[in-house]
């Protein structure tokens, strides 16, 4: 099946200039859910303890993706959500800075973990995510998106890591 396809440019958002790729498209047809999830499930041959996603749409595919593997899910958030003790990892944007957190009990030392969400765009937020599994004794088994913008050149930023994605844009 095209899975690039199933996912709606939407133009101009959030702002002018931007192609925003909107998912819900491809998740609300189920054999292209389907497709996608079990495509991301196998990308991975390595042995995983647990799947980390990130809010909020690497969430549902995330928790899709843990499911498949038969792997624990650990929820990374944007700021004051989580209610237990966290860490925390800051990142930039454009203008400024942004931060997400993640439970400083949800990984334990040695923990093999890839990280999943549904889109790698610059790779600020991944590389973030990153910083906490590692911070907590996590091993990065790998990176896994749904969709890579290919010219925004995240993989330098994540250079070392293995990163992989079902569907490319440029
Ligand atoms: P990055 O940090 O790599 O620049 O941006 C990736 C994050 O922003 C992901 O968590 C992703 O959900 C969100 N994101 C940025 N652009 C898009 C987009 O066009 N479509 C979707 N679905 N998510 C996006």
């Amino acid at each position: 099946m095209d899975l690039a396809s199933k996912i709606r440019p939407i133009y101009d958002y959030p702002i002018d200039g931007i192609i925003f790729r909107d998912i819900t498209t491809l998740l609300k047809d189920k054999a292209a859910f389907k497709e996608a999830i079990d495509k991301m499930a196998e990308a991975f041959y390595e042995e995983v303890d647990l799947i980390v996603g990130v809010e909020a749409r690497g969430f549902i595919i995330g928790s899709a993706v843990a499911y498949a593997m038969g792997c624990g899910f650990v929820p990374v958030r944007k700021p004051g959500k989580l209610p237990s003790e966290k860490i925390s990892s800051e990142y930039k944007l454009e203008y400024g800075t942004d931060s997400v957190e993640m439970h400083r009990d949800a990984i334990e030392k040695g923990q093999r973990v890839l990280i999943v969400d549904d889109l790698l765009a610059t790779g600020g937020t991944a590389g973030a995510v990153v910083n906490l599994v590692e911070e907590l004794g996590g091993e990065v088994v790998g990176l896994n998106f749904l969709i890579e913008l290919v010219d925004l050149n995240a993989r330098e930023k994540l250079k070392g890591y293995n990163v992989k994605s079902v569907i490319k844009f440029k």
